[in-house]
């Protein structure tokens, strides 16, 4: 299977951003879009609800990991101040989800460097945030590991190598990740401009466009061999 990204033929070969042992039945997607009637009735309007209801799911699957999101319209942002910074509030998730228990292992899903790092501390917002960067054929292509823990960020310097599989943090608590049921958010960028730390995961509909193409979906860029659900 191969994608044409930045213009080359590329074949996935990321790795899951996940640590321990892992097997395609571990795995379930969740639908968080407006689409999904099961949001609608205000059980998932709060941190705590929003865990039941995902991690409910994860249980009753017998898995281990709900995963889903890239381009999804979402209406549970409207809980937040951090995503109505204009006319109207930011709802087109630019990532994907991977709801795992807070602790969970997050490793390099190949080889790159440390882009840069911050805790990015705004209600809603992703909490302790690490970006790498790495290549594909000659260009760069950045990764953004959103609502870390607060213990993954001390050491770390910018320019630093890390090996695939390499760990490079845990997943908060909603104390830490800024209010939300434990979750990596992984998000590939392109073009990362002058962000240090950070980049919007969600957009408004309006701009849409540019960030989707900014921001190709990551399941392309995957391995299949970890998910039944994956791209065909
Ligand atoms: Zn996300």
């Amino acid at each position: 299977m191969t994608y044409t990204i930045f213009g080359e033929q590329f074949t996935p070969k990321f790795s899951l951003p996940l640590g321990g042992e892992l097997s395609p039945e571990d795995f379930i997607t969740i639908d968080l879009s407006k689409k999904n009637p099961d949001l609608l009735n205000g059980t998932t309007d709060d941190v705590a609800g929003l865990h039941a209801y995902v991690f409910g799911k994860i249980e009753a699957a017998n898995a281990k990991c709900a995963y889903g999101g890239y381009a999804e319209k979402r209406d549970l942002y409207q809980r937040s101040s951090h995503f109505a910074d204009s006319e109207d509030f930011r709802s087109v998730h630019l990532g994907i989800d991977f709801w795992m228990p807070a602790g969970t292992d997050i490793v390099a899903p190949m080889p790159g460097r440390i882009h840069s790092f911050k805790n990015n501390d705004n209600p809603g917002d992703y909490g302790p945030t690490i970006i790498l960067e790495h290549h594909i054929g000659n260009e760069k292509i950045h990764a953004l590991y959103g609502h870390l823990s607060k213990v993954s960020l001390p050491g770390l310097m910018e320019g630093q190598l890390i090996n695939r599989g390499q760990k490079i943090g845990t997943l908060g608590i909603p104390d830490e990740n800024r209010d939300w049921p434990p979750h990596l958010h992984f998000q590939l960028i392109k073009d990362i401009g002058e962000y240090k730390g950070d980049y919007p995961g969600v957009c408004h509909k309006k701009d849409k466009k540019y960030y989707l193409e900014n921001c190709p979906d990551p399941l392309v860029f995957f391995e299949n061999s970890w998910s039944k659900k994956m791209v065909s």
